[in-house]
């Protein structure tokens, strides 16, 4: 695993919290023994991906770069990022690991804001398949790379009161899947890792702060942790060149 990540390029979307946090530290650490990796962290809070920036190199000596990348804003902030964002020694990405994401709120069909709509699918949908068209070509004119994207088991089983966001993951799964179809006769691997519950910022942004909600969610249940899905991803990025974790759905033990 060491060897196959040692050198790479990889570029996390969401990187200041929770899954995308815990995935940086993940590679970072994978990759040490065999002489680690360089990483590029984007989200919007640059003071804290700075923190896990500096936390991240002192532990593993990984070499991180990083950059404010509001996703949902593509014409301002994600079109040529690359070139814009980063220092030409971090543009050779290899690995691009889309996660950010979100949820706003719990409504039926005809409450639903639009503002939520808007902002669930312009950082779950369009934000996301922005981000992969930047880093594609990359991927291309190298003729390997590796697209893995964190979608959700919401993206496969609808429920009720969360009609947009599974529509915004139902939109990740097929995007990752035509595109996989799409590159398959390239070295470059389509990945798609759905989290079923897991404990992060995640609740705490659905209810705009409010902390009592957001522990009621995990009240009673013994959710993943976001190094659970960061061991997943980083399993899935250091498998043999042949070899892709397409489509891989991870629950906590007690989610049925
Ligand atoms: P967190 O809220 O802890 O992390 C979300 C990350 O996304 C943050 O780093 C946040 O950074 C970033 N983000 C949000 N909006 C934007 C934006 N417009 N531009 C750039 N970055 C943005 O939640 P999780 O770690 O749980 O979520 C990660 C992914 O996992 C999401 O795609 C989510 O849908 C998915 N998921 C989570 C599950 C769970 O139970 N937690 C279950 C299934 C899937 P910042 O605010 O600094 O921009």
């Amino acid at each position: 695993t060491s060897k196959r990540l040692a050198g790479k390029t990889v570029l996390i979307t969401g990187a200041s919290s929770g899954i995308g946090r815990s995935t940086a530290f993940e590679f970072a650490r994978a990759a040490a023994p065999a002489g680690g990796l360089k990483l590029v962290l984007t989200a919007r809070r640059v003071d804290t991906l700075k923190q896990i920036a500096a936390d991240i190199a002192a532990e593993t000596g990984a070499q991180v770069h990083v950059a404010g990348l509001d996703v949902s804003k593509v014409e301002g902030e994600v079109r040529g990022f690359v070139e814009r964002l980063l220092p030409v020694e971090f543009r050779d990405i290899d690995v691009l690991v889309n996660n950010a994401g979100l949820v706003k709120g719990v409504a039926k069909a005809p409450s639903i804001a639009q503002s939520d709509i808007d902002v669930m699918f312009s950082t779950n949908v369009t934000g996301l398949i922005a981000v992969t068209q930047e880093v594609l070509p990359i991927f291309l004119k190298r003729g390997s790379g590796d697209v893995i994207n964190v979608g959700s088991i919401a993206g496969r089983e609808p429920y009720v009161g969360g009609a947009i966001y599974c529509a915004t993951k139902a939109a990740v799964r097929s995007f990752t899947e035509s595109l996989r179809k799409e590159l398959i006769s390239t070295r470059v691997r389509v990945i798609e890792v759905d989290p079923g519950q897991v404990e992060t910022e995640f609740s705490l942004v659905r209810f705009d702060g409010d902390k009592a909600k957001a522990d009621a969610v995990y009240a009673g249940v013994d959710p993943l942790t976001p190094d659970d899905i960061a061991e997943v991803i980083v399993f899935a990025a250091s498998r043999r060149e042949n070899v892709v974790i397409a489509d891989t759905l991870v629950f906590p033990n007690h989610q049925a």
